[in-house]
This record gives structure tokens, C-alpha cells and sequence, in this order.
């Protein structure tokens, strides 16, 4: 079954591994993007996560080319790293803003779509710094376990309409996001995982597939790790 994929962040990254792992199913697949250039090969729409209106248009431009949007993956995300007591507020609100409320906005506007329908599937990705904690991540990690929350309480109120809601947590993934990371902290983490090794971003994308795959029908509300290891017991 070819289904309409709506992914913001879709030009890089866990967004663009994600966005080439259900092209290649077959699905249709709109991927948003901010800056650059889109990426070759899949429909793209230039769309800032944190402009409703700009969502609004991404969507509506989705719909256009490959109707209602049945799979949602808000990708979109940044970090502004800093140990609280040097943190500048507005790092915090960008941070918030651009994780937390623009996967709000997104799965406000496409939500509709899907319970219409009577089915969809909707996948955040978070982190595992939302349930681990990470020094000098106050912003991200509360602007991930916030989604967390929100995620959780958006699959009880669409299960009934066969919706479902799911939230990926990835550990160290190599991907532009972590490559200022130092070597030390980088060697810290990857200790703490089984495999002793960062991630790729096809590693995420595999696990978002089946999340939105009929086969996870009775999978909802939940964290999925995808971390080599880390973070075990969260
Ligand atoms: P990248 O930095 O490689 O990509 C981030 C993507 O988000 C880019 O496409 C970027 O667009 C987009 N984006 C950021 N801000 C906005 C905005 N305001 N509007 C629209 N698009 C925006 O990061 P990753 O691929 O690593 O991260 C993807 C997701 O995975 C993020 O949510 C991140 O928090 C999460 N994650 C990543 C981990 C890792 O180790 N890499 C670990 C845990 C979670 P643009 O190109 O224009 O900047």
C-alpha cells in the first residue's frame, strides 16, 4: 500500500534516511526543508517548523500532490547546548520552540487528516537525552520529554480512530546535529552503549518504517530506543 509521508527536517540527516526508506517502499513522500537545497529526487516543500502558516502551506501542498497525509514523522529539531547557568533564555525558547512546538503544529494540522480517514500513524522523534538527562541539555532534553507527554496523551485521545502514536529516541546518530560533540564526551557516550559505536541514520529510519507500517498496528505510545545500548532502563 502506498501511503501519503509528511517528514519535516527531510533534507539531512535521520529526516532524509527516513524520507529514502519509505520512497523506496513506494510510499509518496513530501519532505519539508529550511535552508539549502531540497534534496534530489523527492517532492520537497520549503516549510520553517516553528511558522504555522508555513506548515499550513507545506501541508496543503502535500495534500495537493498525494491527498490526505496518512504517516506524520516530525523530525525537525535543533540543539543549542550550554550549561544552564550560561544558557542565554533565548536558547531555551528557540529550542522549545522548534522541537516541542512545531511538532505541535504540525500534528495539529495533519491529525485531521488521519482521523478522517480513520487510520494514520504518527512518529516523533525524540532522544534519549529526554530520559537520561545530559549536561549542558536542559533545553533539548525538556523540549524532548516534553513531546514525550505530548505524544503519549495524543495516542489516547485519537487511538479509538485506529491513529497511532509513537516516539523514537535515538542515542548518538552521525549526523550533522553531532558533529561538534568532543571527543570526549563522544568516547563517554558510546562507552555507555553495548555496541561501542555511534549510529547511522538508516538505523533510525528502518525502526520509523515499521512504526508506520500496518504490522505495528497495536503499537502506540511508545518510546523505542534506538541507542546501540544506552540509556538501558529508561
Ligand atoms: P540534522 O541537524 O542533521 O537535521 C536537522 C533537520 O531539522 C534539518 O533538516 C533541519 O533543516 C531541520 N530543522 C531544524 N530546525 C528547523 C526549522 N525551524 N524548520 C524546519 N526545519 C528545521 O539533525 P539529525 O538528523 O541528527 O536530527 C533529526 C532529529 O533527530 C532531530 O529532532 C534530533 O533532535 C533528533 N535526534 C538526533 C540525534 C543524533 O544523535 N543525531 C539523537 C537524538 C535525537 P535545515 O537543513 O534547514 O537546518
Amino acid at each position: 500500500m502506498s501511503r501519503s509521508v509528511f517528514i519535516t527536517g527531510g533534507n539531512r540527516g535521520i529526516g532524509l534516511a527516513t524520507a529514502r526508506v519509505f520512497a523506496a517502499q513506494g510510499d509518496k513522500v513530501t519532505v519539508t526543508y529550511r535552508s539549502g537545497e531540497p534534496p534530489e529526487g523527492l517532492f520537497a516543500v520549503r516549510c520553517d517548523v516553528t511558522d504555522p502558516a508555513a506548515v499550513r502551506r507545506a501541508a496543503d501542498e502535500a495534500r495537493s500532490q498525494f491527498g490526505p497525509i496518512q504517516v506524520l514523522v516530525s523530525n525537525a529539531g535543533i540543539t543549542r547546548d550550554q550549561l544552564l547557568v550560561g544558557m542565554e533564555d533565548d536558547d531555551f525558547r528557540s529550542v522549545i520552540e522548534t522541537n516541542l512546538m512545531s511538532g505541535v503544529t504540525v500534528a495539529k494540522e495533519v491529525v485531521p487528516d488521519m482521523l478522517k480517514a480513520r487510520w494514520g500513524r504518527v512518529v516523533f522523534m525524540t532522544s534519549m537525552s529526554a530520559l537520561a538527562g545530559a549536561p549542558g541539555q536542559t533545553n533539548y532534553a525538556a523540549s524532548k520529554a516534553g513531546l514525550i507527554g505530548f505524544g503519549r496523551s495524543l495516542a489516547r485521545e485519537v487511538g479509538k480512530r485506529n491513529v497511532t502514536v509513537n516516539m523514537v529516541s535515538p542515542g548518538l546518530i552521525e549526523t550533522d546535529m553531532v558533529k561538534d560533540v568532543t571527543d570526549a564526551r563522544r568516547e563517554h557516550v558510546l562507552g555507555q552503549t553495548s555496541l561501542f559505536r555511534a549510529g547511522r541514520p538508516d538505523e533510525v529510519a528502518h525502526v520509523v518504517r515499521f512504526l508506520a507500517s500496518e504490522e505495528a498496528s497495536y503499537v502506540t505510545a511508545g518510546i523505542i530506543p534506538v541507542t546501540g545500548g544506552l540509556g538501558v532502563g529508561h
